[in-house]
């Protein structure tokens, strides 16, 4: 089984259209989204329909399709982030809005095979947005990372937020790999792994490729994958919106 993952695609249409016909050469069965169908980017309504097409076998929200859906005030956004949710949920159909109102809170566990694990297994993957203790945490460094394995009920756990692709594989308390952060990597057969596989639609890694992986669960592998998309295309949606500049201009840095 492949699953496809998907995370922080935020409005970036541009992205998500390479994303998807890279996906497609790599083959995948299944699709999980980690949050952030929305925000920052001047497609939210074509991101969100192209993602349901997918027909997710699991989707969570992240903090911007809350904020947007009207679930949770903007508190903790920069004014940036505030201008693009307001812009967001105005330029949303109502069907749109409701998909964002009705995405999951994560930790969500993901079930790969019949119900019952053998005993004292843990369930095989776990998704959220954030962390597992907080859908919001930002999880950057491995003392954050701990404290997430434990937290988590899976051997695997997905998440995003960040924007920067990581592994960390436990019990080293190391994070995996520093180079590359590009290409196949084998997985342990036990102990607990914590995986992020970058944005989608805004990498903040130095690399303006979209990021994206596929987790073979029977192969015990993992793909962190990059690939090149129309940027200026996307910086020109951002533009024609009216959205902050910085929105536009960051894409390119990969930042
Ligand atoms: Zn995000």
């Amino acid at each position: 089984m492949r699953y496809l993952i998907l995370s922080d695609l935020h409005a970036n249409l541009q992205a998500l259209d390479a994303v998807l016909t890279d996906a497609d050469q790599h083959g995948y069965d299944k699709v999980l989204v980690l949050g952030d169908l929305v925000g920052y980017g001047a497609d939210p309504g074509a991101v969100i329909d192209r993602t349901l097409d997918l027909d997710p076998f699991a989707m969570i929200r992240g903090n911007h399709d809350k904020v947007c859906a009207g679930l949770e005030p903007a508190v903790n956004f920069n004014e940036v982030a505030k201008a693009s949710v307001e812009w967001t949920a105005a330029c949303l159909t109502s069907a749109q809005i409701e998909t964002l109102a009705a995405l999951q809170k994560g930790p969500r566990l993901v079930r790969t095979g019949p119900a019952r694990g053998r005993r004292g297994q843990p369930a095989p993957i776990e998704i959220c947005h954030g962390s597992p203790f907080d859908e919001d945490y930002y999880i950057f460094n491995t003392d954050d990372a701990w404290r997430a394995m434990e937290a988590s009920s899976a051997r695997i756990c997905l998440f995003g937020h960040t924007h920067v692709p990581g592994v960390f594989i436990a019990p080293a308390k190391d994070e995996l790999p520093e180079e590359p952060v590009d290409g196949r990597i084998k997985l342990p057969e036990r102990g607990r792994v914590l995986i992020n596989v970058g944005a989608v639609g805004q990498p903040r890694d130095g690399d303006p490729r979209a990021a994206y992986g596929i987790l073979d669960i029977k192969q015990n592998t993992l793909d962190l994958l990059r690939v090149a998309y129309d940027i200026a295309g996307a910086q020109a949606r951002i533009r024609e919106a009216g959205l902050p500049e910085w929105l536009a201009a960051r894409l390119e840095r990969g930042q």
